[in-house]
């Protein structure tokens, strides 16, 4: 196991690495891939469509999911959009542009070479998925069309309504099916993955709880891909849904993948204001509609006015008012951070006063209720069902909430942990989107890293390594599975008094509380001395009906919310050593004019942590981070 971090970053100026890369990797021949299984867990987007391609390609694929469908992955609930630099509206977008606007967004934090990969592969995930049949929105001479996203001065984001997520999901689906169908994709779908089985130092199986049975299977392969999405739900109020879950990596991550900058973490600006204390999830409202609603805020402290009756002259547009240059288009952590700005002045809205308005009444004035219905119409929908408020007649109220994780297992730039032979996709690797992530830039990484990463640095990869072949009846293989079945046996001898989920809620307080929108030193502290206290509690005391060798719920939620506590520790030591603010990760020590201070001296680097065993501290290890292409500049939307 390689106990540096190496990126393999290919050699070469920016524009021609991923060129020189694919030729430079080893290839592996038509009838030799027959011969290689690979195992993918997760089928959401970047699961699907890897599950897809390497099926495509000829490699026997084993896909696993926790849902009872891949069409139910987290993926089904992107909304707003997908980025691609094609420039057909003519406005100045390029390759470069979005490679410029994606470090710049990421606050310097990403590493260069991926995300020029990311942004040149884009424009080729439009027309894989157009072929697919995708029904992305298109103007009237039937050319696609394009909105705008936050941190962006040119509109290239393509959507489907605001159901982009499901529209894309649906067409990777289709493909994985149809490999389903030709015998090279085997699914099997309520299957979790509870541990990774390592042979002479590689991944080479997983261990999985069918959720149906209670039975555990062991799969083995030639390489793990996982792609089991992001850990927002840390926070137990978040945008995600509620089976996303850190298990699958967090699994890995214990047998020897490093975590990376498990503390950048995406608070959205614009989500359903939470309305009380029994809620389980928060609403996303889409960023894209940040491209006609307007966010204000009374000028007034206290004005409890309805809004439609506070006049022009008494709002404050304080974005547009801060940031000229992007307006309601500042990027996530930005927007996010202003909200919470003016709430904390007593200038928020709703009876909690933890709200900021967003308001059509100038759009829909200006191109008409039916443009707006439109655009929109499913999310103004959605809004009006939960909240009771129609927003084509009163500004919506918007409140930031956890949303993505831009940290996750550390990967080379082949996508390659630190076990040689787990590849990880999608959210769950720590991403190309440094410390914050742009809008509609997560659909294309997911899909970029399946579609068109995967198939080839997976084929360098058995091209070039010599594997035995293992069977499941191998030590390694008993080993995990015994490892799996006495966490199994621990938790459900517990018999305590506490529910799962009153753990994971009050986990999600002391996250919220102490490793939010705003993290400093005295409060990180506090959070790692209640976290492990409330995980000696939840080992001594929770409660967990039925039984473990048939479908149980509880049991499938106390697992996870067990990987939760241990990662939440962890999120909370990496924001407390990274002493600068950069992106999502504001340390309330570091500002100026409140606007995160990155300290490029000391902290120009990824983190990445080792796990050394139950109740040893981890390892932080460094990936230092050079820029030579967009020079290190503090991040401004002014
Ligand atoms: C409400 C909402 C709206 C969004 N809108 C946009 C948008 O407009 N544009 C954009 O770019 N991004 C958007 N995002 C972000 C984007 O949707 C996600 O980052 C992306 O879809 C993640 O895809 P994924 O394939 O990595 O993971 P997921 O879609 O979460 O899929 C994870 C898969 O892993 C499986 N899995 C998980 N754990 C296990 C396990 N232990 N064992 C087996 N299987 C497992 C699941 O069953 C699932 O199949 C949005 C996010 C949210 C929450």
């Amino acid at each position: 196991m390689a106990n540096k971090l190496d990126s393999k970053i290919p050699s070469g100026p920016i524009e021609s690495k991923w060129t020189k890369a694919k030729f430079d990797y080893k290839l592996v021949n038509p009838a030799n891939k027959r011969k290689h299984s690979i195992i993918v867990v997760g089928t959401g987007l970047a699961g699907a469509s890897a599950a897809a391609s390497l099926g495509e390609l000829g490699y026997k694929v084993k896909a696993f999911c926790v849902h009872e469908s891949p069409r139910r992955a987290h993926s089904v609930a992107a909304q707003g959009g997908i980025n691609a630099a094609k420039n057909y509206q003519n406005d100045g977008d390029s390759v470069y542009r979005l490679f410029y606007d994606t470090v710049k967004g990421g606050d310097f934090r990403a590493r260069e070479a991926n995300v020029y990969r990311l942004a040149e592969v884009s424009a080729n995930i439009i027309d894989q998925m157009v072929a697919q049949g995708v029904p992305f929105a298109r103007e009237y001479g039937g050319t696609l069309a394009n909105r705008s996203f936050g941190g962006a001065q040119v509109s290239r984001t393509f959507y489907a309504r605001g159901q982009t997520g499901q529209q894309l999901l649906l067409g990777a689906y289709s493909e994985m099916m149809r490999q389903v169908d030709a015998g090279t994709v085997e699914l099997r779908t309520r299957r979790e993955m509870l541990d990774l089985v390592i042979v002479d130092g590689r991944a080479r199986g997983i261990v999985v709880r069918n959720l149906l049975t209670g039975e555990i299977e062991s799969y083995e392969a030639d390489a793990v891909v996982l792609a089991s999405g992001g850990y927002s739900n840390v926070f137990f109020l978040s945008t995600n849904a509620m089976a996303c879950a850190v298990t699958a990596a967090w699994k890995a991550h214990k047998r020897g993948a490093f975590f990376a900058n498990p503390c950048y973490t995406q608070i959205h600006p614009t989500c359903i204001p939470v309305h009380g204390e029994n809620q389980s999830k928060l609403t996303l409202m889409s960023e894209s509609l940040r491209n006609d609603g307007r966010v204000w805020v009374p000028k007034a402290v206290g004005d409890k006015r309805h809004p439609n009756d506070i006049p022009e002259n008494e709002r404050d547009y304080y974005l547009e008012r801060v940031y000229p240059s992007f307006g309601n288009l500042a990027p996530r952590d930005v927007a996010s951070r202003q909200a919470k700005y003016r709430c904390d002045e007593g200038r928020g809205v709703n009876d909690t006063g933890k709200a900021v308005y967003l308001d059509f009444a100038d759009a829909i004035k200006r191109l008409g209720e039916d443009k707006i219905s439109e655009r929109y119409g499913n999310l103004f929908e959605m809004y009006e069902k939960i909240t009771g408020q129609n927003p084509y007649k009163q500004p919506m109220m918007i409140y930031p909430a956890p949303h993505y994780t831009m940290g996750g297992l550390w990967v080379d730039y082949n996508l390659e942990s630190t076990i040689p032979g787990l590849f990880v996709a999608g959210e769950a690797n720590f991403s190309d989107h440094g410390a914050n992530r742009l809008g509609a830039s997560a659909l294309m990484q997911g899909l970029a890293d399946g579609y068109f990463v995967l198939p080839y640095t997976l084929g360098n990869y058995l091209g070039g390594t010599k594997l035995e072949k293992v069977s499941t009846t191998h030590d390694a293989f008993k080993f995990a599975e015994d490892s799996v079945k006495k966490e199994i046996n621990k938790l459900m001898s517990i018999k305590g008094s506490r529910t799962v989920d009153s753990f994971h809620k009050e986990l999600g307080h002391i996250m919220w509380e102490y490793c939010g929108m705003g993290r400093n030193e005295a409060g990180l502290k506090k959070a790692l001395e209640e976290i492990p206290k409330l995980r000696e509690e939840f080992w001594q005391n929770v409660r967990i009906p039925g039984d473990a060798n048939y479908i149980n719920a509880e049991l499938e939620k106390a697992g996870r919310v067990a990987d939760f506590m241990e990662l939440g520790e962890l999120m909370c030591r990496d924001a407390l050593e990274r002493q600068e603010s950069c992106g999502g990760h504001f340390r309330e020590e570091y500002q100026v004019d409140g606007e995160a201070k990155r300290d490029d001296a000391n902290f120009c680097h990824v983190a990445a942590w080792e796990y050394t065993g139950e109740n040893k501290p981890e390892v932080r290890h460094k990936e230092e981070l050079t820029f030579e292409n967009v020079h290190l500049a503090t991040r401004s939307y002014k």
